[in-house]
């Protein structure tokens, strides 16, 4: 068996289009989408997403407010800020760009974010929301990982999906996500035993663990269907997944590679919920 590739590049792209066409929409009815983007502190990579975030938003017709903060900025000033941002009625959306510098308490920000602004989906609301069936933001990865899956003409009632990770940002959304679609849902991590006995089981399985190439090819069925959402550099620059990807494709009905799968589709799933907020202020 060969693998269909799951092009995220060519979906990620198709989401952008419609929600370029929803932010114009919602623009001749008056409403100009707005994404605010906070970044404090000068990590590298976190300035390249950032600057991917805006650059994306500008092709999109979303508008961008950048807060750039430095390191030393103390917590009192960054909820200050986030407050501001909260009641400001040309912002739709916050992000604040993860990880804040140490001596920040991260959850105190991310929780002072109103709910409705929240296009990270990362607010315990929002959480609860999607654990009780009725999301309203839900974090991007595991959004986007949703649209690539449709990609794969998966049907998910009743298949087996394991899900290897449990982050909150990633594996715990993505069961959520799974189980809200009548999968029956299987999370693995750092204490599974046997993961190579639970993977084989899998109709799905969605990679999420940020160890390289650790889920082996040989462990997937075939026919099945194999999402790697990791992103790890080898010593030599290379990107590879969580997953062996040629081994894997060799067996999978459908594999997303890295680059090009998962990744794409996390700022396409961005923007989307960033109309989405804007939506939520429209005049109906
Ligand atoms: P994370 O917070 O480090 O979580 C990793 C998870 O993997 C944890 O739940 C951990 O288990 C589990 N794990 C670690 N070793 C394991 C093992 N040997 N067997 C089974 N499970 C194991 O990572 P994350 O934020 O979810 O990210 C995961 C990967 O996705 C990373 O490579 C990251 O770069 C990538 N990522 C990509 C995107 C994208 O846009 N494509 C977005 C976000 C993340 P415990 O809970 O027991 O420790």
């Amino acid at each position: 068996m060969t693998a269909t590739v799951l092009d995220g590049k060519a979906v990620a792209a198709r989401v952008r289009g419609e929600v370029a066409e929803a932010a114009a929409k919602l623009r001749a009815a008056g409403v100009e989408p707005g994404l605010a983007v906070v970044l404090v502190g000068d990590d590298p990579a976190s300035q390249i997403y950032v600057r991917n975030k805006t650059t994306a938003c500008a092709q999109a017709g979303i508008r961008t407010f950048d807060h750039r903060l430095s390191a030393t900025t103390p917590e009192a000033e960054l909820l200050a800020l986030v407050a501001a941002l909260n009641t400001d009625p040309t912002v739709d959306g916050i992000l604040i760009q993860l990880p804040l510098p140490a001596g920040i308490d991260a959850r105190r920000v991310l929780f002072a974010v109103d709910p409705r602004k929240d296009v990270d989906g990362i607010h315990p609301e929002n959480v609860g929301r999607l654990l009780m069936g009725e999301p309203r933001f839900v974090a991007c990865t595991p959004f986007g990982v949703m649209k690539l899956i449709e990609e794969a003409h998966l049907s998910l009632p009743g298949a087996q999906a394991v899900v290897v990770g449990r982050s909150n940002m990633v594996g715990k959304p993505m069961a959520a996500l799974l189980l809200n679609a009548n999968a029956t849902v299987t999370v693995c991590h750092s204490k599974t035993r046997d993961l190579a006995a639970v993977v084989a089981r899998a109709d799905l399985v969605v990679a999420a663990v940020g160890r390289a190439e650790m889920v082996r090819g040989d462990w997937i069925k075939p026919g099945a269907v194999v999402i790697d959402v990791g992103i790890n550099r080898t010593p030599a620059g290379k990107l590879l997944g969580d997953v062996e990807y040629a081994a894997a494709a060799a067996r999978a009905a459908a594999i997303t590679p890295v680059p090009g799968g998962v990744g794409p589709m996390t700022i396409a799933m961005l923007l989307a919920n960033t109309v989405t907020a804007a939506k939520l202020r429209a005049p109906r």
